[in-house]
């Protein structure tokens, strides 16, 4: 493959789904908060048992109450160990007897098979469709918590959040951890929306967030008080008093938080929620358009109602070697542009999260357009 053109090249080459782009305001933030001298006390390195980093933990608390619009008695609940964990938390924590899980690629597999897997609970019921579709729930007796991704990260499908009508009682937890922050949502509609913070809020992994309505704090309560073994870690009952003092049950990574506080305030002063969803349509538009105006490419979703914002996700002609285009963008600094590597297709995935900038993705397009014009 030839070489690329300097000035084709994006400002910021990061375009991965996770870990993904850092704006440097965030960490220019982090050096402010390291700051020793003058009398000052630095935030990095210091209790999170104290004020300082209790303001922290709160002021991201209800900045992200802020940045979803959340009904009443809606309550900002966080812990470590990032989603993956927050399937174990739930598992123990949320479920009484019976999940359904809408599965359509890796991430949503995984909660299945976490609920399937568990002892203490009935086998789950599984509504799959293939990778680049959707599947969506349906009221089920007998089911009384129902699971799935809104923006399903290994394929770039993007699900509506909607309660299935008719199950009053039963709880709605999505798997927001690439879409919040970056996809307009009507909190009401779920019972838990809960994510990690590598996505669209541009931090680090390692914690997990959950907006929590008044009745999964019930459940989880009443769950607990039931005498089910649940181990300390994984407590859901526990978070929910620790996060309300604006603290995590161990200790969490600093820096993780400073970064996320940054990116809600700056998702906060440009528009809110509503402005990052405007902002992802954008990015993700031009690379659909471009998908569909190539004739070596095509976006790998069909329904056009289901193609992520946040996640783009592009099929090649057997004739282009995508993974040979990843490499060379890479020996330009312009990566992790590579498909979920268990989907084995020839793609690019190009996440579109509000942190990058509309700019930078038509300048990826115009290096993929130098690529394939120069075979
Ligand atoms: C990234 C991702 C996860 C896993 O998050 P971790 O914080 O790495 O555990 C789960 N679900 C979805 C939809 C994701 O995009």
């Amino acid at each position: 493959m030839s070489a690329l053109p300097a000035h084709l090249l994006p400002t910021d080459g990061r375009f991965g789904a996770g870990p993904s782009k850092v704006r440097p305001e965030q960490v220019a933030a982090l050096a402010r908060l390291a700051e020793v001298g003058d009398g000052r006390t630095p935030l990095l390195g210091t209790s999170h048992r104290q004020q300082p980093v209790r303001s922290l933990v709160g002021s991201v608390r209800r900045g992200l109450l802020d940045l979803f619009d959340a009904p009443d008695g809606y309550e900002v609940v966080l812990g470590n160990g990032g989603s993956t964990a927050f399937w174990d938390v739930a598992t123990f924590g949320l479920l009484e007897q019976k999940a359904q899980h809408c599965v359509f690629g890796e991430f949503s597999a995984k909660f299945a098979e976490v609920t399937r897997s568990a002892p203490f609970v009935q086998d789950p019921s599984v509504r799959e469709a293939a990778p680049g579709s959707v599947a969506l729930p349906e009221p089920e007796e007998g089911v009384d918590l129902y699971a799935w991704p809104h923006n399903e990260t290994s394929t770039g499908a993007m699900a509506p959040v909607r309660r299935p009508k008719g199950d009053p009682g039963s709880l709605v937890v999505v798997d927001a951890t690439s879409a919040a922050g970056g996809v307009a949502v009507d909190l009401a509609e779920t019972d838990v929306y809960y994510f990690a913070p590598q996505k669209c809020f541009a931090s680090d992994g390692g914690l997990w967030l959950a907006l929590m309505s008044p009745t999964a704090i019930e459940r989880a309560v009443d769950l607990k008080d039931s005498g089910t073994w649940i181990p300390a870690s994984l407590d859901l009952v526990t978070a929910i008093e620790q996060s309300r003092q604006d603290q995590t049950y161990n200790t969490p990574a600093l820096a993780t938080l400073v970064m996320l506080d940054e990116q809600v305030r700056w998702i906060l002063d440009n528009g809110g929620l509503a402005w990052a969803d405007a902002r992802t349509r954008e990015s993700s538009g031009l690379v659909y358009d471009w998908a569909e105006d190539r004739a070596e490419a095509t976006p790998f979703v069909r329904e056009v109602e289901h193609r992520s914002q946040v996640v783009t996700t592009v099929d090649f002609a057997d004739d282009v070697d995508a993974a040979a285009m990843a490499a060379t963008l890479r020996e330009h600094g312009v990566v992790d542009v590579e498909p979920y590597r268990k989907l084995g297709r020839n793609q690019l995935r190009i996440a579109t999260f509000p942190a990058i900038e509309p700019d930078d993705v038509r300048a990826l397009l115009a290096c993929l357009d130098h690529l394939l014009d120069h075979r």
